[in-house]
Parts: structure tokens; C-alpha cells; sequence
């Protein structure tokens, strides 16, 4: 059973920890400097279309159990709606609504023609077999296919999800449909129409942004010691790249906890640690502590790749970086982000910072539409000039502006969305 419905207006609260209160508080911001009339602010600060499905499942102990997924269409102006789908237990619409609209603004400073979408299922990978994933998946896109397709809604790996899942997404879709449509999801298999260099494109694009930033800064790799939050997709392949680059890694956490050595850690190894022993902890040569210590330790930059809310009222005025490159969506609530400017510290917002994945997806959908699949140098070759481009695109907005990186990437997204939005009109 499915229900689409349009969103429901939000009300104003001051909770701190509501991620779409935030993304609003953000947008209300830039749209003030661009003086955007209410209407436009209305119709950009909702989501357009949200589907909640209900995903039943028969257990591998063969009792059945109802999941619940969600589909979050939040702006499709200037493209097909794009964005991923994550697996988690604190899943929640709100949530699915911030990520959406993150996304529709992360495709505009990127200058991607795609609008924003994400999508959710509440559940707990940890303790869900290999089957029972590959069930909830094709049922949750049996669920959501009416509003998917490669011209209407391409989703992508978020939080738990992998190329194994795409890879189940595109094939039920496909059997669906009656035809292989590989460009109805990006982060797939290569084998499958995925793209070379997808899986490493949002921590190369960290890695870049980093490197910009520090440029800014008058800051050198060799000089600077940095703090990973996460080691999945972002963290983990974020961290090796800084690594290759001559940076230190002073610490890297997972969700069971960090490690730490002030001398750097070998990356490397730590990733063959994780991936034998599925945890950080017990790396040899490095010293434990808990995630939140972590982030507050002497470092020049600060790298939350894991999730939102990390970087709060409680823990911003402790954080020691000059730095903060935001690998994961939201990682910096509103109220953080007032004193990290005020201590002076340089935050390369989500929406610029880890724009480097989805660039990749439009270029893997690119892909799959000609039928023709470029080298791995063409794809990151092409990352590297947008994400350096749209770098200096928002660092010229924050000159001009002088605003926050976060507020000037705000400025430059709506402003690129409402003029195509003028453009085609409204529909009625
Ligand atoms: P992932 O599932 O591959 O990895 C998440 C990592 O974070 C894991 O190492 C997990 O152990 C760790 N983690 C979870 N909670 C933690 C906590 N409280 N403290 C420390 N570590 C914790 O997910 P991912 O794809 O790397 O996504 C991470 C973030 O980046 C999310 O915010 C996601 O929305 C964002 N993002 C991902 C992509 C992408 O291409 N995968 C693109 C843009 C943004």
C-alpha cells in the first residue's frame, strides 16, 4: 500500500537537531540576500512530491515484518530528481525531506542537470541477512517505481546501501519495465553500466575541496593534520586519498568508536584492518577513544564523513581545526556553525564539499544513455575541473556577498534554481 502525498507546510521551532529546520534556516538566509519574493521562497523550500510505502517482508525465519520506506522528490526545475537511498534504523521523513532538498542545491552548484531527491528505509542492516536486504530492496523500489526512471528520479548508495543494491534496484526496475535500464540508478556494478571512478568520486571530491580550502588558507598538506569522522564510502576512501596526498591522519572513527596515533596513521593498513575485522578498534599502533573525543582533537582539518549533527552547540566551541570539510550531509547544525565562524574557522559546506559523488552519477547516467563508457583518467579528469570550478563559483558569491561558504553556496544554488524555475513558468 502506497500513498503520495504533497508535503505539509513546515512550522518554525528552534530545535536544533531537525536537519530539514536547518536546510530552511540556511535557505531563508541566502534567499534574504537575494531578495526572493515569498512565493518562490514557498514553493523552493518545500519538497514537491513525498511517497511512503510499506515494504512487507517474509523473514528468513519466515515470519513476515513490515518495513517503511520513503521517496522524497523535493525539486525537479532543472532536471530528473537525483539522490540517494539509505538503510537505517532512525530513517525519518524530515530527514529524507533535508537530504532531498540538500541534493536539489548540491545539483545546482554543481551544475548538474538534475533536481533533488532521497530516499529511506527504516531498518537495521546489521541485522538483516543478505536476503532479507535484497528482498526489502526490490519490494521498496516495487513500492516507488511509479515515480522512478531515468528521465523522472535516478536514486543513488547513500548511508548502508552499495553497488550490490543498485545493482537489485536496476534489475527489478528492469524486469518491471520489460527492458534493461541502466540509467535508472547510478552507483552501480561497472559490470552493470556503472561508471569507473563512482566509487572513490565523493572522497576525490573531498579530497579536492580540501586541497582548494587549504590553498585559501595558505595551508600545505604536508603541515596538516586531519581528523576523519566515518570510514565507509566517504571516510574510508576520503582518508586514503588525503593520505596519498602527503596529509596526516591523526584519527579516523567508525560507529563503534575512533583511533588515533599523532604521528599519522597508515591509511592503508587501516582499511585492511576494517575490512578483516569489520572495526576500527584494535588497529595496531594506534591509541582508542570515543568518536566525540575524536573530533575535538589538535588537528587543522576536520573532516565529519559519517552523518548528521555531529558538530553541535555542545562540541563546536571544543573543535580545534581551522578547517572543517563536511563529507557527510549535515554534519554541522545551525546554531555550530555560528561559532565556528565566529572562532574563524574555514567550513567547506555538504552541499560543495561531497558534490563530487552525484557529479559522478551524472556523468555514469551520461554513460548509460550514449551506450559509450569513458577511462577512469576522462572521469576524474572531469571531476577535478567542476569541482574546482564550482569551488571558485561559490568562493567569488562569498566575496561579493561576504558571507559564510555555506551561505554563499546557498546563494549560488537558488539563485541558479528559481531562474530556471522563472524561465519555464508555473504550470497550471
Ligand atoms: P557508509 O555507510 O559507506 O559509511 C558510513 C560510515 O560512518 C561507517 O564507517 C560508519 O561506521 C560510520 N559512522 C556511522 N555513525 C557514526 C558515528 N556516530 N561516528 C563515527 N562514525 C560513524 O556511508 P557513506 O556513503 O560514506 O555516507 C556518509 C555520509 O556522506 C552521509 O552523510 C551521506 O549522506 C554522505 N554522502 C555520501 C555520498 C556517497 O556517494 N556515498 C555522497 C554524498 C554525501
Amino acid at each position: 500500500m502506497s500513498q503520495v502525498t504533497t508535503a505539509p507546510a513546515q512550522h518554525a521551532t528552534t530545535d536544533e537537531f531537525n536537519p530539514f529546520l536547518s536546510m530552511a534556516r540556511n535557505f531563508n538566509t541566502a534567499a534574504d540576500h537575494l531578495g526572493l519574493d515569498e512565493g518562490l521562497r514557498e514553493v523552493l523550500r518545500r519538497p514537491d512530491r513525498e511517497l511512503t510505502v510499506a515494504i512487507p517482508i517474509v523473514m528468513d525465519s519466515g515470519k513476515l515484518q513490515v518495513f517503511t520506506g520513503y521517496r522524497v522528490q523535493h525539486n525537479f526545475s532543472r532536471g530528473p530528481c537525483k539522490g540517494g537511498i539509505r538503510y537505517a534504523p532512525d530513517v525519518n521523513l524530515d530527514e529524507v525531506r533535508a537530504l532531498a532538498a540538500w541534493m536539489t542545491w548540491k545539483c545546482a552548484v554543481v551544475d548538474v542537470p538534475f533536481g533533488g531527491g532521497k530516499g529511506g528505509v527504516i531498518c537495521d542492516p546489521r541485522k538483516l541477512s543478505q536476503g532479507e536486504l535484497e528482498r526489502i530492496t526490490r519490494r521498496y523500489t516495487a513500492g516507488i517505481m511509479d515515480i522512478l526512471g531515468p528521465d523522472r528520479d535516478v536514486p543513488a548508495p547513500d548511508v548502508n546501501t552499495n553497488e550490490q543494491t543498485m545493482a537489485w534496484l536496476m534489475d527489478t526496475y528492469s524486469m518491471h519495465v520489460r527492458r534493461t535500464t541502466t540509467a535508472v540508478v547510478t552507483g552501480k556494478p561497472i559490470a552493470l553500466g556503472g561508471s569507473r571512478g563512482r566509487r572513490e568520486a565523493t572522497g576525490r571530491g573531498v579530497m579536492i575541496s580540501c586541497r582548494e580550502a587549504l590553498k585559501k588558507l595558505g595551508l600545505r598538506p604536508e603541515n596538516s593534520r586531519v581528523v576523519v569522522q566515518g570510514a565507509g564510502n566517504v571516510g574510508g576512501i576520503g582518508a586514503e586519498l588525503l593520505h596519498r596526498e602527503g596529509y596526516k591522519i591523526v584519527s579516523i572513527s567508525d560507529m563503534y568508536g575512533a583511533i588515533a596515533n599523532d604521528k599519522g596513521l597508515d591509511i592503508p593498513a587501516v582499511m585492511v584492518h576494517l575490512k578483516k575485522t569489520g572495526k576500527l578498534a584494535g588497529f595496531p599502533g594506534a591509541r582508542e577513544l570515543s568518536g566525540a573525543e575524536a573530533l575535538e582533537l589538535p588537528c587543522e582539518v576536520l573532516v565529519p564523513a559519517a552523518t548528521e549533527n555531529q558538530i553541535t552547540s555542545k562540541n563546536a566551541d571544543r573543535i580545534k581545526a581551522r578547517l572543517v570539510v563536511e563529507g557527510a550531509n549535515g554534519p554541522t547544525t545551525a546554531p555550530a556553525d555560528a561559532i565556528l565562524e565566529k572562532k574563524g574557522v574555514l567550513v567547506v559546506p555538504d552541499i560543495l564539499a561531497n558534490a563530487g559523488g552525484v557529479t559522478v552519477s551524472y556523468f555514469e547516467w551520461v554513460q548509460d544513455r550514449m551506450g559509450y563508457f569513458w577511462t577512469e583518467e576522462r572521469v576524474n579528469t572531469s571531476l577535478e575541473q567542476i569541482m574546482v570550478k564550482s569551488f571558485q563559483d561559490v568562493d567569488a558569491v562569498m566575496q561579493k556577498y561576504k558571507v559564510s561558504m555555506r551561505i554563499a553556496a546557498y546563494i549560488l544554488s537558488i539563485d541558479r534554481v528559481a531562474s530556471v524555475y522563472k524561465l519555464r513558468g508555473v504550470f497550471a
